[in-house]
């Protein structure tokens, strides 16, 4: 049958097959040669033994050098998988994907087999999977149902220099399983040379430093600071392009509008020059970019062409992406700043380190001599650029991780073995706030209630609203109000050229009550089309986040069943008077500490600490001012918005947190208004 296969097939037939033979081998080879070829392949046996002979080993050499794709492939090899699996944490979900996806295809395997990655909401492995990439958040999870991490032979804690929330409190847990279980192996590997501070805590742990490539970066910097850094960052794009030889560029912004800002003017620019340039091609990096759009920016560059890269700082040591000759480097990233007296989080465009800048800039210099353009000036890197980041640990809400650290048992927080540990009134503060959601008791021990709430990869208050919803017969929609905030504020879908049309399509789902009702508007009209892609389309919504929302969904429903929530029973419908009032307040029993309200100067106050916020633009109570509102989050551009509100009936608050507000504080200041009966809401 052999025979009569082939001689079916033509000549050119062959001819064909035999050529997509060849390539395909080609690329196998290529493969090889690319992996012995980068910075620490002379060095794999060097490194195997010291892990042989070490339990804990620090590991420290530059980006791009192959220490997260090459050490868990070389662990491998040797048998570190024969009887557990080898788990890699990454700080940026982003990086775990890709990072699996290449090292899938370097050993010619299906992402999710063998090789695979967890996220959060999102599981890509299977029982075969040996060599496991998650984002440090999720192996943080994993605790809570394997304290000792069994399962796994060899854990490597990468990016380490990060210093994220999740990284941090994870050394404390790894240090401490690892002085358990000596069978296990524990690698933290970092890009950055300060290693000393990694070995210091894990009991003076060995350093394994290998050389990596570094061609040397010519730097340029503004003569005078830059009113407008997206502007200057696609002038300097398109002056490269046109002026300097071939080589890809890297741009650092700091967030995703940015990018798309940078991209729209690019692309209009470079339209305006037609067939006087070479083709530029622009790909965006962003930690919420669809992972197939990620995978472009990996695409070999077409000759003639050239690449820019536009990032946020994912690209700074996460990801590596070649070919790169040219930096822009705007000199910001996005960072969270919490402040503890006031309960505020929010997240600030703020001036990188030093250390930073100085990463961004080592990205030109990898394949060959490079140029670093910094859209500051030089006296600005000198005297206004810190040396390195305050860890985040030092400057976030912590009610997440110490709800988590609560349910592992870890009562003492303060003794707690933190590299850093974070400042006293963050913590308190993170104490006092699980105990008004009620997950800490008197003693500052888990209750039921905080025990069913940790089980939720959400922040404690979302998880307390799913918990209460039941009681409120509304669980299905205070979860799909849960979902569509969880996948972030990018349902909506406002191309500038049809501005007009996408912000009546969004008006049309607008409905009294706030932003949150309208969330789960859009998601039940969704549902009730079948969840068409059209409709999505036709009403200006991103049928991707929809998807994601839904398989969050899909998720947290079943979770519901492991704390025994009643999903389905008597859930109100649409027509019920209490419909929309009882998903507000099931979704004030976890936010009822964000509440604000209006003051005669047309501004809001927070109840509790009298600081002033104003709705978001985006919101749809925007015009309608209502004097009580609940808001989800807050955040800081020109000035201190609440993103996502809801309106709230102030006697709520008495109902739902009687533990945390007196009727002094529903009352109205002014004696006069205070006749003013409120009319009963929810209509
Ligand atoms: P390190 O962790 O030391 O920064 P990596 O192991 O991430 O280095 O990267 C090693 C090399 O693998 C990079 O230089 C890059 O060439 C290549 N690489 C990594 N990810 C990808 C990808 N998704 N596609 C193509 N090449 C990749
Ligand atoms: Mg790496």
């Amino acid at each position: 049958s052999e025979d009569s296969d082939s001689s079916s097939m033509s000549e050119e037939e062959i001819v064909e097959a035999e050529k997509l033979l060849t390539t395909e081998e080609k690329q196998r080879l290529s493969i090889k040669q690319q992996r012995e070829s980068l910075p620490i392949y002379p060095y794999r046996d060097q490194l195997l033994a010291a892990l042989r002979d070490h339990q804990v080993l620090i590991i420290v050499g530059e980006t791009g050098s192959g220490k997260t794709t090459q050490v868990p492939q070389y662990l491998h090899e040797i048998g570190y998988t024969k009887f557990g699996k080898i788990g890699v944490t990454q700080p940026r979900r982003v990086a775990a994907m890709s990072v699996a996806a290449r090292v899938a295809q370097e050993m010619n395997v299906k992402l999710g087999h063998e090789v695979g990655y967890s996220i959060r909401f999102e599981d890509c492995t299977s029982d075969k999977t040996v060599l496991k990439y998650m984002t440090d958040g999720m192996l943080l999870r994993e605790f809570l149902g394997d304290p000792r991490l069994d399962g796994y032979t060899c854990l490597m804690i990468d990016e380490a220099h990060e210093r994220t929330l999740h990284t941090d409190v994870l050394f404390g847990l790894v240090k401490d399983v690892a002085r358990e279980r000596k069978d296990l192996k524990l690698l933290i590997s970092s890009a950055t040379m300060d290693a000393e501070k990694f070995s210091d805590y894990f009991d003076g742990a060995p350093v394994f430093k290998f050389p990596g490539r570094r061609y040397p970066v010519d730097m340029f910097y503004t003569k005078q600071p830059e009113a407008d850094y997206v502007e200057a960052a696609v002038i300097t794009t398109l002056q490269i392009h046109v002026t300097q030889p071939r080589g890809d560029i890297l741009v650092f912004l700091t967030g995703q509008e940015e990018i798309e800002t940078a991209q729209e003017m690019l692309q209009q620019r470079t339209r305006g020059l037609g067939t006087k340039i070479s083709e530029l091609m622009i790909c965006p990096i962003y930690s919420t970019l669809p992972s197939d759009m990620q995978a472009k920016i990996f695409e070999p560059t077409p000759p003639g062409a050239r690449k820019v890269v536009l990032a946020t700082n994912i690209a700074e040591t996460s990801l590596t992406i070649d070919g790169i000759i040219y930096v822009i480097d705007c000199g910001f990233a996005k960072q969270t700043s919490y402040n503890p007296r006031t309960g505020m989080e929010s997240l600030i465009v703020t001036p990188i380190s030093k250390a930073s800048a100085n990463q961004r800039a080592g990205r030109a210099g990898r394949v060959a001599p490079g140029k670093c353009f910094r859209l500051y000036t030089a006296w600005s890197f000198q005297n206004e650029l810190d040396d390195t980041t305050i860890p985040e640990i030092q400057r976030t809400n912590l009610g997440n991780v110490v709800l988590m650290l609560k349910s592992l048992g870890i009562n003492d927080l303060i003794h707690f073995d933190f590299m850093d540990p974070p400042p006293a009134e963050t913590l308190i503060r993170a104490l006092e706030q699980l105990y008004a959601l009620g997950a800490l008791n008197d003693e500052g021990e888990l209750t039921k209630l905080g025990r069913r709430m940790a089980e939720f990869p959400l922040d404690p208050m979302l998880s307390k609203c799913v918990i209460q919803s039941e009681a409120f017969k509304c669980v299905d929609q205070v979860i799909t109000v849960c979902c569509m905030l969880s996948v972030g504020n990018s349902i909506f879908f406002r191309p500038k050229e049809k501005a007009i049309h996408a912000d009546n399509a969004r008006k049309n789902f607008f409905r009294p009550g706030g932003d949150h009702i309208c969330l789960l508007n859009v998601f039940e009209q969704w549902k009730e089309t079948n969840y068409s892609t059209q409709w999505c389309f036709e009403n200006f919504i991103q049928v991707r986040s929809m998807k994601r929302a839904r398989d969050i969904k899909e998720q947290l429903i079943e979770l519901c069943k492991r704390v025994e929530i009643d999903y389905a029973e008597e859930t109100l419908s649409v027509v019920d008077d209490e419909y929309y009032s009882n998903v507000r307040k099931a979704i004030a029993s976890g936010f009822f500490y964000n509440t604000a309200k209006l003051q005669k100067s047309g501004n809001y106050k927070t109840l509790k600490n009298q600081h002033t916020v104003h709705i978001h633009p985006s919101s749809c109570m925007f015009e309608a001012l209502p004097k009580w509102v609940i808001y989800h989050e807050l955040v800081y551009t020109t000035k201190e918005y609440m993103r996502n509100i809801i309106e709230l009936n102030p006697d709520w608050l008495l109902e739902i947190a009687p533990h945390y507000y007196k009727k002094s504080d529903i009352e109205d200041d002014d004696k006069k208004e205070k006749k003013v009966k409120m009319p009963p809401k929810g209509k």
